[in-house]
């Protein structure tokens, strides 16, 4: 065999994946920069005070809020891959509660604005939210209710003399509730349903009389964020505040949920590779025994389990989008890689902390923050639980 013929693993190769064009790769490359210089050396700083609003204006100027949005809004009209390579790229911070924050604006509270709303409220909130001016939050989970969303109990009562609607309730575990300007609410309309219709979905502004934002809540993880509790009392909001269709309001946010739960998915992997790479430098520099820590093969293989997890979720994640990108509405494929993904970080973190020893359990070395940040997502946007149902009962079981 001649020596041309024998091939060469070309572990080096730093191709782009397929659904990525150069444009992609120059957004990324520019969102990384930024993130790095701007964002990153805050991060530990805003573990003790979260993330200040400053951010949410800045990446409305430099575009970033908007990367898939509507260019009638004020968004840079790119498809959802550059949504992904924005989830991927803030990962660079190091700050998994500003990299929710700023995924609850874009990801989650804008997209039903966008796809139900009325061009007053879009307008209204959704351009000014692009350009990081007003910032958004989303509130579905109450003290009674998070899995079983069916089960909320904020009602909103048409008065018939006004057409005004009252809401009383509260909500909690809201991620930008302390800072929000507008919240996009789920509320029940018909007490009576046994059904799923009978949710309404409200735009309601967070100035508004009755609205109290209660308590900011401590929590293990995503510090840099601000978590709230929030009472609505008797909050009187006119008819135009209704989101989408009245009585639809459990289907919009059902809509809602998969792509707050594929762009989740992405975060995670990007998420474990912050953490894989950081780990890998460390096994690399940190001696025992005579050698690097990385040359035990225990270690090694540790490295090639975690490599080859965090790949098959990006494969997953990637493929999801294409789909996703191209027409089709993959609830089965969503689910599973939000599920894959989040499962995967929290091992991968976890393995971190192990090869990192003592200094994996350090706050100075941020091995432990990025576990308390990741733990999350098997909670967050739907438990593992929930998303195996729903892959379950995909097949009819
Ligand atoms: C930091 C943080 C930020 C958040 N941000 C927001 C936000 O911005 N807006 C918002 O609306 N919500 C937010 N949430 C809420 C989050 O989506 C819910 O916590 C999550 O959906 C789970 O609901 P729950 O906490 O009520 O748990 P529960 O529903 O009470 O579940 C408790 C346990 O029971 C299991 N379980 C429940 N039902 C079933 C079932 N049918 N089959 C099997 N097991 C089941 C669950 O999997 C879980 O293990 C946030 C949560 C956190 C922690």
């Amino acid at each position: 065999m001649a020596t041309a013929d024998v091939a060469k693993p070309d572990y080096a190769a730093q191709r782009k994946h397929f659904i990525f064009t150069d444009e992609h790769e120059q957004l990324r490359e520019s969102i990384r920069r930024f993130v790095i210089k701007e964002l990153q050396p805050h991060a530990d700083e805003w573990e003790e005070t979260t993330f200040p609003d400053w951010v949410f204006e800045r990446m409305g100027e430099l575009g970033f809020l908007g990367l898939d949005k509507p260019e009638q809004y004020g968004g840079q009209g790119g498809d959802y891959y550059t949504s992904l390579v924005l989830a991927e790229e803030i990962a660079h911070a190091h700050c998994g509660g500003l990299a929710m924050g700023l995924a609850v604006q874009t990801d989650m509270a804008m997209p039903p604005i966008l796809k139900f709303g009325t061009e007053e409220q879009k307008q209204e909130w959704a351009a000014p939210a692009i350009a990081g001016t007003k910032i958004l939050c989303i509130g579905i989970t109450e003290p009674d209710a998070g899995s079983d969303v069916a089960g909320i109990k904020t009602r909103a009562v048409r008065d018939e003399a006004t057409g005004d609607y009252v809401i009383n309730g509260s909500k909690t575990y809201i991620t930008n509730g302390h800072r929000a300007h507008a919240i996009v609410l789920v509320t029940k309309t018909d007490p009576a349903t046994t059904t799923h219709d009978g949710f309404t979905l409200f735009l309601v502004p967070m100035d508004s009389p009755g609205v109290i934002r209660e308590k900011r809540l401590k929590k293990l993880g995503m510090h840099a964020s601000d978590t709230a509790l929030l009472a609505f009392q008797d909050v009187r909001v006119p008819k135009s505040a209704v989101l989408g269709t009245v009585g639809k309001g459990f289907y919009h946010i059902m809509w809602e949920l998969q792509g707050e739960r594929l762009i989740g998915a992405a975060g995670c992997v990007a998420g474990a590779q912050q953490v894989f790479d950081r780990t890998l430098q460390y096994a690399k520099e940190r001696h025992a025994f005579g050698r690097a820590i990385g040359h035990f093969q225990v270690i090694r293989h540790k490295f090639a389990d975690m490599a080859t997890k965090i790949e098959t979720a990006r494969q997953l994640v990637y493929t999801t989008a294409w789909r996703f990108q191209n027409g089709e509405y993959p609830v089965r494929e969503i689910t599973m890689a939000k599920l894959y993904a989040a499962r995967i970080s929290v091992e991968v973190a976890d393995e971190c902390i192990q090869i990192h020893g003592g200094a994996g359990y350090m706050q100075e070395y941020g091995i432990e923050r990025s576990w308390r940040d990741l733990r999350l997502n098997r909670i967050g946007a739907g438990t593992d639980e929930i998303m195996l149902d729903v892959i379950g009962r995909s097949y009819g079981l």
